[in-house]
């Protein structure tokens, strides 16, 4: 899989769950790169509201929904606890991929991008813009609108499985 020369793109988060703006950030980076690993990574500042199984299958599920428009052999999904450099270095990868919304993300991604190069120089970290339909999505968003605003249709927001993962979770009424 990580053999030879092929260029890989690891693109970390709490994925909590999946939504369409990590979709577009997945879709786009293959034009950027051979493979990208999707990590589901262990992130202690926030508690997860799904289970690391339930988003790696959710993030699964979603990406082959999208097999009639990218290449999906292309895209590895996976789970670590620790550092992603680290994980990037045993998978012969120099980079991380990480979105920007807004000027805020910037903060936390800077913080982040300092860490990464002081543990080591030489992985790159890739940031690409959220476009604009999708600078507002988050996980906590869509989660708090499944959750508290029964009545506004969240499709837009979320791959179809995660929709109905909501629906069931939240008792949604189609
Ligand atoms: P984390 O807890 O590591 O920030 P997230 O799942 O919230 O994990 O986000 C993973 C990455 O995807 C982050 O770099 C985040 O800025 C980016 N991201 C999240 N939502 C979007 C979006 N709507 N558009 C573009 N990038 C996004």
């Amino acid at each position: 899989m990580n053999s030879g020369n092929k260029k890989i793109g690891i693109y970390p988060g709490s994925f909590d769950p999946i939504t369409n703006g990590h979709i577009d950030i997945i879709k786009r980076s293959l034009d950027l790169f051979d493979e990208v690993i999707v990590l589901v990574s262990v992130n202690n500042e926030k508690s997860g509201k799904f289970d690391f199984e339930t988003r790696k299958r959710l993030i699964n599920e979603s990406i082959k929904e999208l097999e009639n428009e990218i290449d999906i052999s292309k895209i590895t999904v996976d789970s670590y606890e620790g550092l992603t450099v680290e994980y990037a270095k045993k998978h012969n990868s120099k980079f991380i991929i990480r979105g920007l919304r807004v000027v805020s993300d910037f903060e936390y991604e800077w913080q982040l991008y300092k860490a990464n190069e002081f543990i080591d120089k030489e992985i790159e970290m890739i940031f690409l813009m959220a476009r604009e339909d999708y600078t507002f999505i988050s996980s906590s968003s869509v989660l708090e609108l499944a959750k508290y605003s029964q009545n506004v249709d969240i499709s837009p927001l979320v791959p179809k499985p995660v929709l109905k993962a909501l629906e069931d979770r939240f008792n949604i009424k189609k």
